[in-house]
């Protein structure tokens, strides 16, 4: 499906713009810079699928790509979070649209945490997954960028990572460790994302 049809929907500055509810959805999140273009189009075996969601104005918005033909499921690219000098203003308008769309959509198959590997969790982290938990969503952290630390530093920061949801014991994240440039992680990661949107 991956190596199929993938084309760009639309973007949803607000909740009202959301496409029809009709097939599952699995966002992605993470922080700023934190790979989830590089991710995005590693999985969909393209160059720049994820290009519509980096133009300016639309960093803010949920940005929705379809997969199939007809369409089998949607990847929702969230906005990235924890960008240095937003204002509040647009930090709070950015909280309301992600868990409004949390909260409510009902298609929501899986959500995917970004973290950096060379960073592991970060304090925007601990508050995305724990609005996952508050809004009852079961998310997969994926470490990204794999390839820029050594493997004993990656295992240190796994277990690191591993350790800390396990205090989410409600559901437990699946960890799984990518690399976009490397291409590593990336066919299980696809495998995962097929199980979670069509089951
Ligand atoms: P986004 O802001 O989360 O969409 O992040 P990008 O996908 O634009 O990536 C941010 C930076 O990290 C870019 O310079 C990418 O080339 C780099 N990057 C992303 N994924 C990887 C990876 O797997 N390995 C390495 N070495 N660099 C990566």
């Amino acid at each position: 499906l991956f190596s199929g049809r993938v084309d760009f929907l639309l973007s949803a500055p607000q909740l009202k713009f959301l496409p029809d509810p009709d097939v599952p959805e699995i966002a992605f999140c993470g922080r700023s810079n934190v790979g989830k273009s590089s991710l995005l189009n590693a999985l969909t075996l393209r160059k720049n699928i994820a290009r519509a969601s980096v133009t300016p104005g639309r960093t803010q918005e949920l940005n929705f790509f379809e997969v199939g033909e007809p369409t089998r499921f949607r990847l929702v690219d969230m906005p990235g979070y924890g960008f240095a000098k937003a204002p509040p203003k647009v930090v709070e308008k950015w909280k309301a649209l992600v868990k409004s769309y949390l909260r409510g959509r009902q298609v929501l198959a899986r959500t995917l945490v970004l973290v950096d590997s060379r960073h592991g969790l970060k304090d925007v982290d601990r508050e995305m997954m724990k609005m996952l938990d508050e809004a009852a969503v079961v998310y997969r952290v994926v470490m990204t960028k794999a390839d820029k630390v050594k493997k004993s530093e990656l295992d240190k920061t796994v277990a690191k990572v591993a350790e800390e949801a396990k205090k989410h014991v409600a559901a437990f994240p699946e960890i799984h460790v990518t690399s976009s440039e490397k291409g590593m992680g990336i066919a299980e990661l696809r495998a995962a994302i097929l199980e979670d949107a069509l089951g």
